[in-house]
C-alpha cells in the first residue's frame, strides 16, 4: 500500500495518471464496446401528475466494462463527447429507444421515449435527416420521441444549434430543456427556443423539502414554464412529500426514484406489467 505524508492511502484512490489512462482506454475502446454489447440502455419512467399515468421513459446509457465494471455515464459520456464519438453513442441509443417504442406500439401501448442529446449532435447539420430516417425505418411517429438538451449545450453555439433544433421540431419531435435552472437560464432566451418542455434540475427537487430557496426555484420554474405554455417535468422525485408538493404546484410530470429507478428493458417490462395489473 502506498503511503503519503505518513498516512496510509486506503482503497482505490486513483492517481491523476490512472484517471487519465482510464479515460484514454474508455475513449479508444468505446466503438468496440458498442459492437460487443457492453453498452446498453436503461429506461426510467415518467408519470403524469396527478394521474400517475406512465407517459414515457427516459433512455439512459449504461456501460458494463470488462475491466472497470459499471462505468457511470457522467464519467464516460463527457470523454466520448470530447473525443468526437458522441454521434455513434446517440445513434446507438436512438435505435434502441425507437425499437423499444415500436414494439410497444405493436402491443397497443403508446409510450414515448426521451433521448439525451449532446452539444455535438447540435453541431451536426445532417443530424435531423438521420433522425427522420430512423423514425421512418422504425415506423415511430415523431411525437413519441423527445430530445432532452441542456441549455449550455444550446448556448455553446446558438447560431449552429438553433436551425437544427427548428428542423427537429418541425419533424414533430418533442424538445425538452434538461437540468433547467442550473445554466444561464435566461428567460428571454427560453422564449426563443423551439421547446415544448422544461425539466427542473434534480438538485432543486431534491432540496425543496429542506431548503426554502430550492422550493422557491421549483415554484417559479413551474409558473414560468406554464406562462410560456410549456410542459413542466420534475426529475429527482424521491419522496412522497416532494411529489405531493409538485402536484399542488401544478407540475405536470414526475420522474425519480420514488416512481422507479432506471431499469433494464427486462425489468421495465415487469414494472409496467405490475402497474397495469393493479
Ligand atoms: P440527466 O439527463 O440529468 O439524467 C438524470 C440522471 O438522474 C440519471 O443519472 C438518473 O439515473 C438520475 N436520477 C433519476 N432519478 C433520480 C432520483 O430520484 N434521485 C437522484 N439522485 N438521481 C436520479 P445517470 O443515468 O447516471 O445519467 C447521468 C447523466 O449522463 C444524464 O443526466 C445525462 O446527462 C448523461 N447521459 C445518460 N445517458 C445519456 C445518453 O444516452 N446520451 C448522452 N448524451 N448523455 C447521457
Ligand atoms: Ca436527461
Ligand atoms: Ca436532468
Ligand atoms: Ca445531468
Amino acid at each position: 500500500r502506498a503511503t503519503r505524508g505518513g498516512e496510509e492511502v486506503r482503497g482505490y484512490a486513483p492517481s491523476m495518471g490512472q484517471i487519465f489512462l482510464r479515460r484514454f482506454q474508455m475513449v479508444t475502446q468505446f466503438r468496440q464496446a458498442l459492437e460487443d454489447g457492453q453498452v446498453s440502455v436503461h429506461y426510467q419512467p415518467k408519470v403524469s401528475l396527478p394521474g400517475k399515468h406512465v407517459l414515457g421513459v427516459e433512455a439512459l446509457v449504461r456501460w458494463q466494462h470488462p475491466e472497470f465494471g459499471k462505468v457511470d455515464p457522467d464519467e464516460f459520456v463527457p470523454a466520448v463527447e470530447a473525443a468526437g464519438l458522441v454521434g455513434a453513442l446517440t445513434s446507438f441509443v436512438l435505435e434502441k429507444a425507437l425499437d423499444r417504442v415500436r414494439r410497444w406500439l405493436d402491443e397497443g401501448l403508446r409510450i414515448s421515449v426521451a433521448v439525451n442529446l449532446s452539444v455535438r449532435n447540435l453541431a451536426d447539420a445532417d443530424f435531423p435527416a438521420k433522425v427522420a430516417d430512423a423514425l421512418e425505418r422504425f415506423g415511430v411517429p415523431a411525437e413519441l420521441l423527445t430530445f432532452e438538451l441542456t441549455e449550455s449545450g444550446v448556448m455553446a453555439d446558438p447560431q449552429r444549434a438553433l436551425p437544427i433544433l427548428r428542423e427537429l421540431h418541425s419533424l414533430g419531435i418533442v424538445l425538452a430543456v434538461d437540468d433547467f435552472g442550473t445554466g444561464y437560464s435566461s428567460l428571454a432566451y427560453l422564449r426563443q427556443l423551439p421547446v415544448d418542455q422544461v425539466k427542473i434540475d434534480k438538485s432543486f427537487v431534491l432540496g425543496m423539502g429542506t431548503d426554502l430557496g430550492d422550493l422557491a426555484v421549483v415554484r417559479s420554474i413551474v409558473e414560468l414554464g406554464h406562462s410560456l405554455g410549456l410542459t413542466v417535468v420534475a426529475e429527482g422525485v424521491e419522496e412522497d412529500v416532494a411529489r405531493d408538493q409538485l402536484e399542488a404546484m401544478g407540475c405536470d410530470v414526475a420522474q425519480g426514484y420514488l416512481i422507479s429507478r432506471p431499469l433494464s428493458e427486462e425489468r421495465l417490462e415487469a414494472w409496467l406489467q405490475a402497474r397495469t395489473a393493479r
